[in-house]
């Protein structure tokens, strides 16, 4: 990197300069600067695609921008690298370009569709690189100095991305031996992802805050997300009660557990990158895990996350999530899913306590018979 200052108009014309513009002219020298950063060595260097609305200028805005902010993460966090990033692709289909890319990894991507939180953006794994998928309005979102709120989520959501990058990178390094090719055994199988995924969420959300973070937002989600998920799981066991079908109980009671811990992943990264407890940011959302009885499971999961940051340069296989995942089993168990292994064979007991009753199973199941179509 270049060593020479930019022109620097706070000292060349320090003269003729009222007070009130000298911050102007500070802020237009670090400008300067910035982007004498990006052009002498940008942290991205991959290639950045766009289709979506928009003029080709602000496109460029948005491009330029990005690389900017990215210089600015750099210097929070120099050794945070991009190496692994094959192309940056912002789509206004952000589904259809995924779906696009997985039949070129010959895997499935989905955007992320819970009913609390739909996703716009995505890092791709593929087997050497990886490629960043972000929604067109997160690239025009970027650009817009016009809506300042939406601007800083903008910037937010990309560094976040930028952040996965990273550790993407940082577990093909390190667990090349397993990394996209792991045996899940049986018994992990409900809780690697979930782990996984409460540990990639927190890295991104850590590392990424910046100035465009809200502090609160994921911290204070929790309060929405933590009833849902206990309801949704009471519901459907108690649906499962009648239609006895333990295969549909299990995948959507997974998903659900998942989406909880990826969201225990953002609120913990960011009460970790400003040094805040839950108690201070969002007060409600400790209401809401103490009357779900999983308080000590945040607590737990929070530190362990910790932990795992301590010592992620030394993680020798994907094993170090193996308290993360003992967690979110605890957490099955405190929602009434009971996940043991008994001779190489997976069961699940689902212990009937009386908010996992339905109130009126016989009513229920001739509703079902009722409505199953008549055979001739
Ligand atoms: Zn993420």
């Amino acid at each position: 990197m270049s060593d020479h200052d930019a022109p620097n108009p706070s000292q060349s014309s320090a003269v003729a300069q009222s007070t009130e513009e000298q911050p102007v002219a500070d802020e237009e020298a670090f400008a300067a600067k910035l982007w004498e950063e990006v052009e002498s060595s940008s942290p991205l260097t991959c290639p950045i695609s766009y289709s979506g609305p928009g003029d080709a200028d602000t496109v460029n805005k948005a491009i330029a921008l990005l690389k900017v902010y990215t210089v600015l993460l750099r210097r929070r966090h120099p050794w945070l690298t991009f190496d692994s990033l094959e192309s940056i692709v912002f789509h206004s289909d952000y589904a259809l370009a995924l779906k696009e890319i997985g039949e070129r990894t010959g895997r499935p991507c989905e955007a992320t569709s819970e009913a609390s939180g739909v996703g716009i953006a995505m890092v791709v794994n593929l087997e050497d690189k990886c490629i960043a998928v972000l929604d067109a309005g997160v690239a025009l979102g970027i650009a817009d100095s016009s809506d300042q709120a939406k601007h800083d989520l903008c910037v937010d959501t990309a560094l976040h991305e930028l952040c996965h990058v990273y550790d993407y990178g940082r577990k093909r390094r390190l667990l090349s031996h397993e990394f996209l090719k792991r045996r899940v055994a049986p018994i992990e199988m409900h809780v690697f992802t979930a782990a996984d995924a409460t540990w990639s969420e927190y890295f991104a959300n850590k590392y990424s805050n910046s100035s465009c973070s809200s502090p609160d937002m994921h911290p204070k989600y929790l309060a929405e997300v933590v009833p849902d998920v206990v309801s949704d799981v009471k519901e459907a066991i108690r649906a499962y009660r009648t239609h006895r079908q333990l295969d549909v109980l299990l995948s959507l009671c997974q998903q659900k557990v998942r989406f909880l811990f990826q969201c225990f992943g953002y609120a913990a990264g960011r009460l970790a990158a400003n040094e805040a407890a839950l108690e201070e940011v969002a007060p409600e959302s400790v209401s809401a895990l103490q009357a779900a009885g999983l308080w000590q499971r945040w607590l737990d999961a929070f530190a362990e996350l910790r932990r795992l940051d301590g010592c992620r340069e030394t993680w020798a296989s994907f094993d170090e999530l193996k308290p993360l995942m003992r967690i979110a089993d605890d957490v099955f168990r405190d929602l009434g899913l009971n996940y043991r292994e008994d001779a190489g064979v997976v069961h699940v007991d689902v212990p009937k306590t009386p908010d996992t009753m339905p109130s009126n199973p016989l009513a229920q199941l001739f509703g079902q018979m009722l409505a199953r179509p008549t055979s001739k």
